[in-house]
């Protein structure tokens, strides 16, 4: 069975010395040795100045809307996974979508401003299967109407934006370490933030306001990270490389089979961004089309997924926005099988199989 990723699972003798080490300390969560070491070294991989490691990328969202001290109405996208939109609601924000880019898949900038009322607090941007969004101009935006911008950056572990760190954009970036992600923890996220103040604060906010053994200060929640986890991240972080280059040979073969067949559409990437390769979506010309591919596919034992399907703006707990190119986009597309170790003998199958039903 070949699924649209696999959980990459490092050397178990590996992940047992550090599991020893936490029986050895006793010490199984709150901001252990594990947490710190994984921080430190996250920091220094992904080119950031802050990092808070939290329990999945769920609650990162949310602390982040309180940290920043949202209200009223927030900019995103309708095209992304539904915790994007779902963790405003749950926050009692009101999502106001804007449309993708056709191209991109990301939140089209030139629609943002049309949107802005004096209810809005926040953008929140997603750069869509690692694909960096346009920041700087969502930024000069921000800045014109003084608004926050958070970026629902789980998919774009170490992509670099003009040589620099993407997470550095914005007041918050956001990541996500489930299992399913590029690097993982198992289930896990995290806060990257820029400013010394806000970073205090979000220490707090994920320790319920937590600040000395006898003192709290303020609401907080439990978004505590715990010492497995983090030995999980460490072992997988020793191999990054290997499974980003992994990854990047699967896509650079599908990218070659791809390109240049007219009834497949596939994603531009931004000219300033690296890539991790997290995800090989192609768009077909209908989803009569597309269902004749997944069904011919699932009948090889192979599973690609609708992401993302449906479109967010077409959820029964938001208000109707129109977005035509979430829409049609999400109606599809496809996101193909691909981690480090697919083998090119299946991949080679699953192309044919594509190939053959487009
Ligand atoms: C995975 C994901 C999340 C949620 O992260 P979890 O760690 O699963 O809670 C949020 N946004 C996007 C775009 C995601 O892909």
């Amino acid at each position: 069975m070949i699924n649209v990723t696999k959980t990459y699972l490092p050397d178990v003798e590996k992940f047992k010395q550090y599991v020893d080490k936490i029986f050895d300390s006793g010490w199984i969560t709150n901001n252990g040795q594990m947490v710190k070491e994984l921080e430190k070294r996250l920091k220094e991989y992904l080119g950031v100045k802050h990092i808070i490691l939290v329990s999945n990328g769920t609650l990162a969202l949310q602390v982040a809307y309180k940290l920043l001290d949202l209200t009223g109405e927030v900019i995103t996208t309708p095209f992304s996974f539904v915790a994007t939109t779902s963790s405003l609601v749950w926050e009692g924000l009101k999502p106001v979508f804007v449309d993708i880019d056709s191209d991109t898949f990301c939140l089209d900038y030139n629609k943002l401003e049309e949107k802005i009322t004096r209810n809005t607090s926040a953008i929140l941007p997603v750069h869509v299967f690692g694909n960096g969004c346009e920041v700087e101009e969502i930024d000069k935006i921000a800045q014109k109407y003084d608004l926050k911008v958070i970026y629902d950056a789980a998919h774009a572990f170490g992509v670099k934006y003009k040589g620099e760190s993407i997470l550095n954009y914005g007041d918050v970036s956001v990541l996500s370490f489930h299992a399913t992600k590029v690097f993982h923890t198992i289930e896990g996220g995290a806060l990257i933030i820029n400013e010394d103040q806000l970073y205090d604060k979000a220490r707090k906010l994920i320790n319920f306001g937590i600040t000395g053994p006898d003192t709290i200060d303020g609401i907080g929640i439990n978004a505590k990270m715990n010492e497995f986890q983090a030995a999980m991240g460490l072992c997988v972080l020793d191999d990054i490389e290997n499974i980003i280059k992994g990854r990047q040979k699967v896509y650079e073969n599908y990218l070659n089979e791809f390109s240049g067949i007219n009834q497949i559409k596939l994603q531009v990437i931004n000219k300033n961004c690296t890539q991790n390769y997290s995800y090989f979506p192609i768009v077909v010309s209908s989803e009569k089309v597309l269902l004749k591919i997944k069904e011919k596919l699932e009948a090889n034992n192979i599973y690609p997924r609708r992401y993302f399907y449906p479109s967010l703006n077409t959820l029964s707990y938001v208000d109707e926005y129109e977005a035509n190119n979430s829409y049609n986009i999400s109606n599809n597309i496809l996101c193909l099988p691909i981690y480090y170790n697919l083998e090119l003998e299946q991949q080679q199958k699953i192309i044919k199989i594509i190939k053959e039903n487009v």
